[in-house]
């Protein structure tokens, strides 16, 4: 067992110390929690799957010039990544209405919305992420003006791209939640993308069928959760080469 430094324990990652000064290492956990920690479950390898979907879609990400936190996979269950000074801010992108903005507005679930939605949570689990504007963001200090700008660009090119993106697997990018952190160079500072996209902060359809292919599975108990994230590596092409079977990964590194 290596003795590295743990720097954080999420709900679904562990943070820890990297190898190298101002890195990462970020490992994917199996445990899944919803409506602010209330709902708690494991998905037997939703971690090894995390990693390898998150890692696919960084990689494209970063094929386009969008700068992510993503430096390269590292096992089964983590990769490495840029140490960022996280933005206490979850930006959401919509493209089609479904959980809080259609209960929140009365909207049916799979109304599409008449363009891309911009929401903004304070990331705080004392306060249950509560929704918040622009203007709380920079009143508040979270962010800068030019930093949220910078946010919404780069989160709306994001969106075009992965709809496109998961179009082509026959998916439907309904929403999805983004973190963005400050990348401090010598003088400079950059703000990139961190964390993860994964089926636990999007909200992926069939485009046929509208199966729901992402976390409200685990959030609406309906079963069938581990298979709707393989079927997403699967189309992907980044379901683990030995199937199903080694999702738990061989012993040892984890
Ligand atoms: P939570 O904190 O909501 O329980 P996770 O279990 O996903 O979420 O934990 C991962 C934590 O690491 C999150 O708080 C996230 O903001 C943070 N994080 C993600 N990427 C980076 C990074 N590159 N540098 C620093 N912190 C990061
Ligand atoms: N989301 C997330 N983390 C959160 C809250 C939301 O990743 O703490 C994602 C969620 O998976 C969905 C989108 O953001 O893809 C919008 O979620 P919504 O506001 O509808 O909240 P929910 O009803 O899912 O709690």
């Amino acid at each position: 067992m290596s003795r590295r430094r743990k720097v954080y324990e999420g709900k679904a990652k562990t943070m820890y110390e990297g190898p190298e000064p101002g890195t990462l290492i970020q490992s994917f956990k199996d445990d899944a929690t919803a409506f602010n920690n209330e709902k708690r479950g494991t998905i037997t390898g939703k971690g090894v799957l995390n990693n390898r979907i998150s890692e696919f879609l960084m990689t494209r990400l970063n094929d386009i010039g969008i700068p992510t936190h993503f430096i390269r996979r590292l096992n089964m269950r983590e990769q490495l990544v840029r140490q960022v000074e996280i933005i206490p801010i979850e930006v959401v992108i919509r493209n089609v209405a479904a959980g809080s903005i259609s209960k929140r507005f009365g909207i049916e679930e799979g109304t599409a919305l008449p363009r891309p939605i911009i929401e903004y949570y304070y990331k705080s689990d004392e306060l249950g992420d509560p929704l918040i504007s622009e203007d709380h963001i920079t009143a508040f200090g979270w962010a800068a003006v030019q930093d949220l700008d910078d946010m919404v660009a780069l989160s709306l090119r994001i969106n075009d791209f992965l709809t496109g993106l998961f179009v082509g697997v026959g998916l439907r990018l309904i929403d999805f939640k983004l973190e963005f952190g400050r990348l401090y160079t010598d003088e400079d500072m950059q703000i990139v993308l961190a964390d993860e996209i994964s089926p636990d902060n999007c909200r992926l359809w069939d485009t046929k069928t509208n199966e729901k292919l992402d976390k409200d599975r685990f959030r609406r108990d309906m079963g069938g959760v581990k298979e709707a994230y393989q079927e997403v590596a699967r189309r992907l092409g980044v379901l683990p080469e030995a199937g199903p079977m080694d999702l738990k990964g061989p012993r040892g590194i984890q």
